[in-house]
């Protein structure tokens, strides 16, 4: 790298190597005029250094730009070599304590929810490492970039502000040292001037607006006619626009444009072209043009002279070469802030720090970010000057944010961005309110940004143009900064601050004033509304407002005086608001029980009305302060409460309130949706608090103020109900005459709505300052109630309560009190339970209750109820007290009007007419009386001798109704009411009432001895025969729902039969022994010792099988001659199994799957859900499947989960992915092994023999063959040369035994696995098809012996019957395939299997035995035996044939594990004395080394290789036993069928072999030294014992997932210092760790796009393909989300394994919480993995949420 850099160096002008810095600075310092002299240097150098090519090349311009410009100043300013001076300063520098550490995008970030001031005071990993913090309650983010540690900074942690790193010294806590001190004068003095020149040099040049001339002091004396068209970022323009246009422009590739486009997304700018002015001002209008419309501005593009864009360049640079300087020293820091906020010769706003700040919307992004930096750096890092700075900020305030309006850039690259680092310091933000009056400030700014005002000076939104409403995105930004300065609340209060803080309270209830009444809706009537109004803008507002408002509360309550003052201004203002609200409404009497009211006529169904109502909502606020406080009672003469209106402040929230019922009762309809999005919204947790909750307190405020009575009848009638309550008889005739039902209807849910709102008013004392409660009991409340509805996860319960401006909701304080935690399983989240002793204080009208959570509430706690055979009333719970300013507010409770309106409803359900009266009406009304018995009951508790009880509502009840009517006492008509037949669900709660009241007679007579009623003895009977009637009636019940539950599930299980058993098969792949397991169906032999292969092999009686098609439900006998049976199946490449994941297979067409390497690189894998189907049935079903999705596809080109044209399709019953189907067979070795005598066979030395002859005598006749004189009579003329081997008859050709249907499938599987594992066009006639389907068989078994393995379990313990059917099925397929191939082609593979183990002339180049995984040898070897043997009548058996090749394989093998076993471990002391196979072992060793010329490492004990080959061979028996177990059928002996020992003995006798294995050398030595001699021949072999080479060594070690860290945020810590391996340094944006082999993956973006196939693909795809064989795990880092991908279109996003302390993941990084590894659920995902299910999950993962087809998986 260097040396390439030198040799450009060289290229270079000599004159620029000639500068010596010592020279230059020794010039500078002799010079009268620096900046003269300076300047002189830079107008010559720069140009020569930057932009002299048409692409930059940064390095190297940085590189020559140090040397020349850069280390004279160093020079200058150390007065020697920088490489000494900086040293120096750095060494004499006291480090501040403050970390400041800038955080790069993506690095995560954390806070302290216990410690932190607010949330945006946040640490560094590193020194949050180093806190305390790490044990407190943390909260951990991935920074969007910008901003810094707050480490050190005392003012932003409540506590712990130091890590361990940062942590002061404490002998060395000097206050405020000035940091000049270590710096000596002549330093002090240059650095000073270099300072001043440099930067001065840098702001000029950067806010520079003309394009083809310098400053003057700049200017050359020779111009170059070279400009750069150069394109600017914009936030309209896509990436995709600008990429098109570039290559309309300036003729450049789709790969360049993209370029540009990158860099100019993040830069901010890009030269597109360089040259000549004219050439330049073309490619500029073309682009102009190109990217204008009526809508949008066109790309932003300038022609500039080359020198300037190099001047530029360099003043970006010097910009960071001070922000480094100043690294060295605190000294050199506080200077260089010096520098920046001096004012310059221009007065006010005239220093370089103004002049940056109020060009900022006119610079790129990218020299923003440059100086942004540097003043975090430097102003933001010296307390001195950061105040200071904070005040130039405060003051240029207004303009900044002008200027960000007008930007079209993001705020995250505005400087008014930087409004949170001084803001939410706390003693920075007092001093900005008290001297720099900031609050007003920013409210002033904020409403001069929203001019549109209705007739009323109202805030409207409705006209809005896109660009205003652009702009109004961008003011809520000063909201936001209106937070920050408000979120530390003063602990003391000077009168400046009060004065100021009123000061703002006055501005800001002159932007509530705009908000009060704005967007009023009138009802329509008629038809709908033509458009629907605009609501959105005005609502996002109220809600950003919340906790601003929230919080402008909180600062009043903390000062008597501000609180005092601030509750008058607001009463003033809201007085102004409703100024002659009753002008032009007419005044109107109301009365009811001789009680009458004045009020005005109004109807909400008539007039305007809004759900806007901040003022009013803000002195319920301040009015319940002054009850918390005790202001109200301390000093009642300070407030004006003689001007409170009551009528008047309660009209408004009433309105409203009545609004909704109206909305809820159907009567707004023809008003569209964005009315029931407003109600939808106020009651909604984001907006309730200042909203519906402050109209409930508004009202009770009112009402505590106010006759009771007359807020009643006020009430009734702006429901539009009085008149149904004052006229006496209005129920009867309304029912009689009104025929119209929708009104009836109407009137009972106002009615109802009605009776909920009075339930509210008298039940909702939580808030602190209503009822005699704190905040927690609030919260408590909350909470008990959300869980009475059902059990919540932690994130769902933080959802549905509200959240303070510190995003805290205050729950984990209490939860442990109301409720349990139960962790999660392996799937699922963690769920909080109410704990059971809570659900008496649930309140089935509590106000916060959706209807829809009313009524799943209501139902939840009745079962609960009858769980616990309690009765199913819910009652009223016992409440707190009311605070003294709100108490009378139960007296509506017992006032005449209430007890008229609870009779006359009582009366109409009494009556019974269907008509005027409802269910829920009576519940309401049963519970207000349960409500006020609660109370008159409480009342006479808490009585003291002194007072009275002036509750008596039970004296109220008992009365009858006055005259004229002379209606009967309510509890008498409740007493009728229990026994009513049409009210059972309400009789607990009417029984429940009546009882209570005989309670509270009780509790009366023993305080008075005043005569009893003598209801009692009546109700009591009646109770208990009642309860009898009850219960009997609820066993009924129980049993009815118990036979319709039943009916109901058969006729369910009869229409969904498919869906039913869908689920079951789901779950089965798992290997449990839980799972539907069948231990083996094989039939029962005797108890003798079971041999699975070879003429000893166990004889199983044959065995019919029957099967039923899932398709057309018919039973069907397995046989050879039948119609063919297929189970569905999945072919796929895989490489779970690998060895070696750089390994592919490059060119498919050529490539020989013959041998498979030890490395197991590239395999294939069968997997089936076992079900089983007639081959016809299948084929339809396929062809139908085929035809449907065709048309599919040209109708809605939509994708589907699965591939049609690749032959894909869902499993009929289970929808398992499935390609190709599998034949179900008879073992097929009986078929052709019934013919001979097995009584004498050939030893191993024979067979061998024979076989090479046979073989020989084929080969032979090949070559007779391929010569084309030859016709076939002549052939067999010929034959009679050769020696015929005896009993050999290469003539014979056997015949197929199969059906034609059988033999169909055959070949269909066969094309299927091959077409698949090579990925190739399907060709059922090549050579490689037999090939493909031994090794998928080979390759399928040996990964189930490695999950086998992983999980202990035994070899032929209890499997999943679709897996069990699976492999028999594959085994036997792959046996039987040999009879619709070539039988030339098989023998052929026989022949040069066979000649890899026993040499022959013919086969030269074969890989030497290192190279050849010895199962797919033996199963390759074994499967295409027939294809000899059935040619020879000599009397050798297929079993002999079997066992031999087993031997001789494993023979093989033994040589194979010594040569690469691993003798390290020497210096071990010997287990035990020599035994038989220590002994066979050791001397077979020796043979060894004879044959490889001593080649091999001395000798090591032979106990310890006889330990080696035991524990090398074992996966290869293991996978053995299970091969010849399916081949032959023969059933696993019992003792492994349980886990335990390793078996070792067991397999070998069940695989007919000696168990000492060495012996089978000993028992065949006639060839033993003849094979080993030529196994070890082999160069290869030679090579690897001499080291040139390596080897496989055995046991392969089974492939895992990558460990992963058990901390989240390590992970995302390593994400953010990965960066895009193609674009030079740039961070990734959507960095993705691959789960298999651990490469992280720049996803997601254009940058890493690579070509696949002809298509554009993203990294992960392309990573696939080499690292999966297109099958890919991947976690997203920044999403912490799992990520499946199969081939280009399939993929899903699965959970990750990462849980927080709650038991719930966290996709997309949204909450914070820390995250910690679950293995478990780890261990799912790689089980997944080594199961090959990864794409069958991806198959259900799609079919379940069709949205996921959608998405475009190959660009990720
Ligand atoms: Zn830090
Ligand atoms: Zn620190
Ligand atoms: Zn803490
Ligand atoms: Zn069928
Ligand atoms: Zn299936
Ligand atoms: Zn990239
Ligand atoms: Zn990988």
């Amino acid at each position: 790298m260097a040396s390439e850099l030198e040799l450009e160096m060289q290229a270079i002008d000599r004159s620029l190597l000639e500068c010596s810095a010592e020279e230059i600075a020794g010039k500078w310092l002799q010079a009268t005029d620096l900046t003269r002299e300076v300047y002189q240097h830079l107008a010559h150098y720069v140009p020569k250094i930057y932009c002299r090519s048409p692409n930059p090349c940064p390095q190297k311009e940085d590189m020559v730009a140090q040397h020349v410009l850069l280390a004279p100043m160093e020079w200058y300013l150390c007065g020697e070599d920088s490489e000494f001076g900086f040293p120096k300063l750095q060494q004499a520098n006291k480090p501040s304590h403050l970390c400041g550490r800038v955080f790069k995008v993506g690095e995560p970030t954390y806070s302290c929810r216990d410690c932190a001031v607010d949330p945006t005071c946040v640490l560094c990993m590193d020194c949050f490492l180093g806190s305390i913090h790490r044990d407190h309650r943390y909260r951990m983010t991935t920074s969007g970039g910008g901003g810094f540690c707050d480490c050190g900074d005392t003012e932003a942690w409540k506590e712990g502000p130091y890590c361990q790193k940062h942590e002061l010294n404490t002998s060395e806590i000097e206050e405020e040292e000035d940091p000049l001190v270590h710096l000596s004068e002549d330093v002090i003095a240059r650095s000073y001037n270099i300072f001043t020149i440099m930067f001065q040099y840098a702001v000029e040049i950067l806010t520079w607006e003309k394009e083809s001339e310098l400053p003057a002091d700049l200017e050359m004396v020779e111009k170059s006619d070279t400009y750069y068209c150069m394109l600017f970022n914009d936030e309209v323009h896509t990436y995709e626009q600008v990429i098109y246009t570039l290559q309309k422009a300036v003729n450049c590739t789709q790969k360049e444009a993209i370029g540009f486009a990158t860099t100019v997304d993040r830069d901010g700018r890009r030269s597109v072209r360089c040259g000549d002015f004219q050439y330049c001002e073309q490619a500029k209008s073309i682009i102009v043009r190109n990217t204008s419309s009526r809508q949008t501005k066109p790309l932003k593009v300038q022609v500039m002279h080359s020198s300037l864009v190099a001047h530029q360049s360099f003043g970006l640079k010097v910009l960071s070469w001070l922000g480094s300087v100043i690294g060295y020293s605190d000294g050199l820091r506080r200077i260089l802030c010096q520098v920046g906020l001096q004012e310059g010769p221009d007065g006010e706003n005239s220093s370089l720090v103004d002049r940056l700040m109020l060009s900022d919307s006119k610079l790129w992004k990218g020299a923003r970010s440059v100086y942004h930096q540097l003043f975090m750096s430097s102003l933001l890092m010296d307390l001195k000057y950061k105040k200071l700075f904070a005040v130039r900020f405060a003051k240029n305030y207004q303009q900044l944010q002008r200027d960000f309006m007008e930007d079209d850039h993001e705020r995250a690259v505005s400087v008014t961005a930087l409004s949170v680092q001084f803001f939410t310091a706390p003693t920075l933000a007092r001093m900005l309110i008290t001297e720099e009056n900031l609050m007003t400030i920013i409210i002033k700014t904020f409403m001069d940004h929203l001019r549109h005002r209705d007739t009323q000076g109202r805030f409207q939104f409705e006209r809005y143009t896109a660009l205003q409403a652009f702009k109004f995105r961008r003011v809520q930004s000063l909201i936001l900064d209106l937070k920050y300065v408000l979120i530390s609340k003063p602990t003391e209060w000077s009168d400046d601050l009060r004065e100021k803080f009123l000061e703002g309270f006055d501005a800001f209830l002159e932007l509530l004033k705009c908000m009060q009444g704005m967007d009023p809706i009138t009802r329509q009537v008629g038809q709908h509304i033509e458009m629907e109004p605009e609501w959105e803008a005005a609502f996002t507002l109220q809600m950003k407002l919340t906790h601003v408002i929230s919080m402008m509360q909180d600062w009043c309550a903390l000062d008597e005086k501000v609180l005092i003052e601030a509750y008058k201004k607001c009463l003033t203002v809201l007085m102004q608001c409703h100024g002659g609200f009753t002008d032009g409404e007419q005044p109107i009497t109301l009365s009811i029980c001789g009680h009458s009211v004045e009020t005005i006529r109004y109807c909400v169904s008539q007039e305007k009305v809004s759900i806007h109502l901040p003022v009013s909502r803000l002195l319920a606020g301040l009015h319940v302060l002054l009850s918390k406080s005790e202001v109200a009672y301390k000093f009642p003469e300070l407030l004006p409460l003689s001007e409170l209106s009551p009528p008047m402040l309660i009209e408004h929230p009433l309105r409203c309130l009545v609004l909704c019922a109206q909305v809820h009762a159907g009567m707004w309809r023809r008003n569209g949706f964005s009315l029931v999005n407003q109600i939808y919204y106020y009651h909604n947790v984001k907006c309730r608090r200042e909203m519906f909750d402050k109209d409930i307190v508004m009202l009770q405020t009112g009402v505590s103020m106010m006759d009771p009575n007359h807020f009643l009848m006020i009430m009734l009638s702006r429901f539009e109900l009085y008149q149904i309550f004052s006229t006496p008889d209005y129920g009867k005739r309304f029912s009689s005459e009104i025929t119209h039902k929708d009104v009836v209807q109407q009137n009972n849910t106002l009615i109802e709505e009605m009776l909920y709102l009075i339930i509210m008013l008298v039940g909702e004392r939580f808030s602190p300052g209503v009822g005699q409660v704190n905040a927690t009991d609030d919260i408590k409340r909350e909470i008990i109630h959300q869980l009475s509805i059902k059990p919540m996860a932690h994130s769902e319960l933080v959802k549905s309560l509200p959240e303070d401006e510190n995003k805290e909701t205050g729950m984990e304080s209490v939860i442990e009190a109301v409720a349990h935690f139960k962790k999660p399983g392996l799937t699922g989240r963690g769920m909080y339970e109410l704990k059971p002793e809570c659900a008496k204080e649930f309140n089935l009208y509590f106000y916060h209750f959706s209807r829809a959570e009313q009524s799943k509430a209501e139902e939840a706690q009745r079962k609960l109820k009858r769980q616990n055979r309690e009765d199913t009333a819910l009652p009223p719970p016992v409440l707190p007290p009311f605070c003294p300013l709100f108490a009378s507010l139960v007296n509506i409770l017992q006032s005449d009007v209430m007890l008229c309106i609870m009779r006359t409803i009582l009366q109409w359900a009494v009556e019974h007419n269907g008509y005027a009266w409802s269910e829920s009406m009576l519940q309401r009304v049963l519970h207000l009386i349960g409500m006020a018995l609660q109370e008159e009951k409480q009342h006479l508790e808490n009585v003291t001798e002194e007072h009275v009880v002036t509750f008596t509502f039970t004296q109220k009840i008992s009365k009858p109704g006055e005259a004229p009517n002379n209606s009967p006492s309510i509890l008498a008509m409740l007493e009728t009411l229990q026994n009513a037949p049409y009210l059972e669900v309400h009789k607990d709660m009417i029984r429940w009432i009546l009882k209570t009241f005989n309670a509270i007679k009780k509790l009366r007579e023993s305080s008075s001895p005043s005569p009893v009623a003598e209801t009692e003895g009546t109700i009591m009977e009646e109770s208990s025969r009642d309860k009898d009637k009850a219960e009997r009636k609820r066993k009924a019940e129980i049993a009815r729902l118990r036979r319709e539950k039943i009916m109901a599930q058969m006729s369910e299980m009869q229409r969904h039969f498919i869906d039913e058993n869908k689920e079951l098969f789901q779950q089965t792949l798992e290997l449990d022994a839980s799972a539907s397991a069948v231990l083996d169906n094989s039939p029962v032999v005797s108890d003798k010792t079971l041999t699975a292969l070879g003429p000893a092999q166990t004889q199983v009686p044959e065995q019919r099988q029957f099967v039923t098609c899932i398709l057309c439900q018919e039973e069907q006998e397995v046989k050879v001659e039948s119609k063919a049976m297929v189970l569905a199946a999945f072919v796929q490449r895989s490489t779970v199994l690998s060895k070696d994941r750089s390994k592919f297979i490059q060119d498919p067409e050529k490539y020989d799957p013959l041998f498979m390497h030890p490395d197991l690189s590239c395999g294939t894998h069968t997997g089936s859900c076992g079900h089983i189907m007639h081959a016809h049935c299948w084929q339809r079903y396929f062809d139908s499947v085929q035809a449907k999705e065709q048309r599919r596809q040209q109708r809605l080109r939509l994708h589907t989960s699965y591939d049609v044209e690749n032959g894909e399709f869902l499993c009929p019953l289970c929808e398992c992915l499935s390609n190709t189907v599998i034949p179900l067979l008879l073992p097929p070795r009986k078929i052709f092994n019934s013919r001979l005598n097995f009584s004498d066979q050939p030893n191993l030395t024979q067979w061998i023999r024979t076989i090479s002859q046979q073989i020989k005598a084929l080969q032979a006749l090949g070559k007779e063959e391929s010569t084309p004189h030859t016709t076939s009579s002549k052939n067999s003329e010929n034959m009679d040369e050769f020696q015929l081997p005896e009993g050999f008859r290469p003539d014979f050709l056997p015949k197929n035994p199969y059906s034609e249907s059988i033999k169909e499938m055959l070949k269909t599987f066969g094309t299927a696995t091959y077409k698949v594992g090579l990925k190739v066009h399907p060709n059922e006639e090549d050579p490689r098809v037999p090939v493909m389907c031994w090794g998928s068989c080979a390759y399928t078994i040996q990964s189930l012996e490695r999950i086998l393995s992983d999980e202990d379990k035994p070899l032929f313990g209890p499997l999943p019957c679709r897996l069990d059917d699976c492999l028999r099925s594959l085994t036997r397929f792959a046996a039987a395939h040999w009879t619709v191939a070539s039988l030339s082609v098989v023998q052929g593979h026989f022949s040069k299997l066979f000649a890899s183990l026993v040499p022959d002339d013919n086969h030269g180049d074969l890989p030497c035995i290192l190279d050849i995984d010895m199962f797919h040898l033996l199963v390759g070897l074994v499967l295409a035996f027939p294809a000899l043997q059935c040619q020879d009548f000599s009397g050798t058996s297929l079993g002999t044939g079997d066992l031999h090749i087993f031997r001789l394989v494993t023979m093989a093998h033994i040589i194979q594990l010594l040569l690469t076993s691993c003798t390290e471990e020497n210096g071990m002391d010997e287990e035990s004395p020599a035994g038989e196979e220590e002994s066979a072992v050791l001397a077979l060793y020796k043979t060894l080394q004879q044959c490889t010329g001593s080649a091999l490492k001395e000798v090591p004990p032979g106990w310890h290789l006889w330990r080696n080959v035991r524990a090398g061979i074992l996966p290869f028996l293991k996978c053995s036993a299970l091969f010849f177990h399916y081949l032959n059928g023969v059933p696993s002996p019992p003792e492994m069928q349980v886990s335990g020992a390793s078996h070792f003995e067991h397999l070998c006798n069940y695989l007919s072999l000696p168990s000492n294995l060495v012996s089978l050398f000993q028992e065949n030595n006639e060839i033993t030294k003849s094979l080993i001699e030529s196994w070890c021949h082999n160069i290869e072999v030679k090579r690897y014992l001499e080291g040139e080479r390596d080897a496989i060594s055995y046991p392969r070690e089974s492939n895992k997932l990558i460990d992963l860290p058990e901390d989240y945020s390590s992970l995302i810590n390593q994400a953010s210092n990965f960066s895009c391996p193609k674009s030079g340094g740039d961070k990734s944006r959507a960095p993705t760790l691959c789960l298999v082999c651990g490469t992280l993956l720049c996803s997601q973006s254009y940058c890493c796009q690579t070509e696949l196939e002809g298509e554009d693909v993203g990294a992960c795809t392309a990573h696939t393909y080499s690292c999966g064989s297109g099958v890919g795990i991947f976690l997203r880092v920044r999403e912490c989300q799992v990520l499946f991908l199969a081939g280009k279109t399939k993929g899903c996003f699965y959970s990750p394994p990462y849980l927080d302390d709650y038991g719930e993941t966290d996709q997309g990084l949204r909450r914070g919480n820390p995250l910690h590894l679950c293995q478990e659920r780890f261990k799912k995902i790689q089980k997944l993995w080594q199961q090959h299910s990864v794409t069958e999950e991806i198959g259900h993962a799609q079919e379940a949420n069709q949205t996921l087809v959608g998405i475009d998986w190959q660009h990720l």
